[in-house]
């Protein structure tokens, strides 16, 4: 951040984001990094203990579930108890401010409720949310609040202990999953091989061919199809801005945490 090609790129940024009239603020896991919810792919991330083929498809954990009901309750406990203790950053603050000053739609790929949290209005959850539990045709069941989910860690952490763990297993997630008479309830997330959260997907292409700027904060750029955001509009005429701690393909790259570079961007763009 601190030499002058790097100052030179901020304030290009900030002239874009100044001008734009219609902005898609199009977010990944490294946005909530600095609030303590570990990325997936990262080499502390989930991914490296426990690999997406068995715990990031419905099938996967229904097989995991049976078979080791208790290496389930330790996925859970690492997926759950970052979210339950997290509260938005910097980065989400700003990205909420900047609707202050123009048109925003936030696309997220994040599970984890932050940008609404930081007071972002439009935010299209296009992998869905875990604060959300819906039965099999999609209906709201009920809303998850933090607290719900600290109370789920702690019963996974006792279970874990116990020796009776598939019968403990669905006491202890009941809130966010399981079978009640009208069948199954579970979070409204999108797993690999899901279709993509609607009507989010669906707005989020929408904005992304009329916006004039996308601001790409924190996602790595593998999981498709909504990876392909960006460049889908760029192919529409918007400039994009990526921000994060790797190389970058946008047409200006800021390279760092967002907590440092996303504040700093937004107040130069609106001082
Ligand atoms: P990813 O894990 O593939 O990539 C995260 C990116 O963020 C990486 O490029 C990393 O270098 C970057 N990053 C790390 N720390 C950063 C920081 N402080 N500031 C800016 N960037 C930083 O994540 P993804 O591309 O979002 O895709 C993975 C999938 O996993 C998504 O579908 C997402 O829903 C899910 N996920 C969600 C959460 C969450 O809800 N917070 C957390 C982990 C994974």
């Amino acid at each position: 951040m601190a030499d002058e090609t790097d100052s030179d790129r901020l304030k290009e940024a900030a002239d874009w984001l100044r001008s734009a009239r219609h902005v898609v603020v199009f977010t990944g896991a490294g946005i909530s990094a600095e609030s303590g919810i570990p990325t997936f792919r990262d080499a502390a991330g989930l991914w490296t203990e426990f690999p997406p083929d068995q715990f990031a498809t419905w099938q996967g954990i229904m097989a995991v579930a049976a078979k080791s009901p208790g290496r389930l309750a330790r996925f859970l406990i690492a997926l759950l108890e970052p979210l339950a203790e997290a509260r938005p950053n910097a980065a989400h603050a700003a990205v909420a401010a900047l609707e202050k000053h123009t048109r925003v739609t936030v696309v997220t790929q994040n599970i984890d409720g932050l940008h609404q949290e930081a007071g972002s209005s439009r935010v299209l959850q296009v992998h869905g949310t875990l604060l959300e539990v819906v039965d099999r045709t999609g209906q709201l069941v009920r809303r998850l609040t933090r607290d719900d989910l600290r109370t789920i860690v702690a019963r996974l952490r006792r279970m874990t202990d116990q020796p009776a763990r598939s019968v403990l297993l669905p006491w202890a997630i009941r809130p966010m999953a399981g079978l009640r008479p009208r069948g199954t309830y579970r979070p409204r997330i999108v797993l690999f091989g899901d279709a993509m959260a609607e009507p989010d997907w669906s707005q989020a292409m929408e904005a992304a061919e009329a916006c004039d700027c996308v601001l790409s904060i924190g996602t790595s750029r593998t999981v498709m199809p909504a990876a392909m955001l960006p460049s889908q509009a760029r192919a529409a005429g918007a400039t994009v801005i990526e921000v994060g701690p790797d190389a970058c393909t946008g047409d200006i790259c800021l390279r760092g945490k967002a907590g440092d570079i996303v504040p700093a961007l937004v107040a130069l763009a609106h001082k």
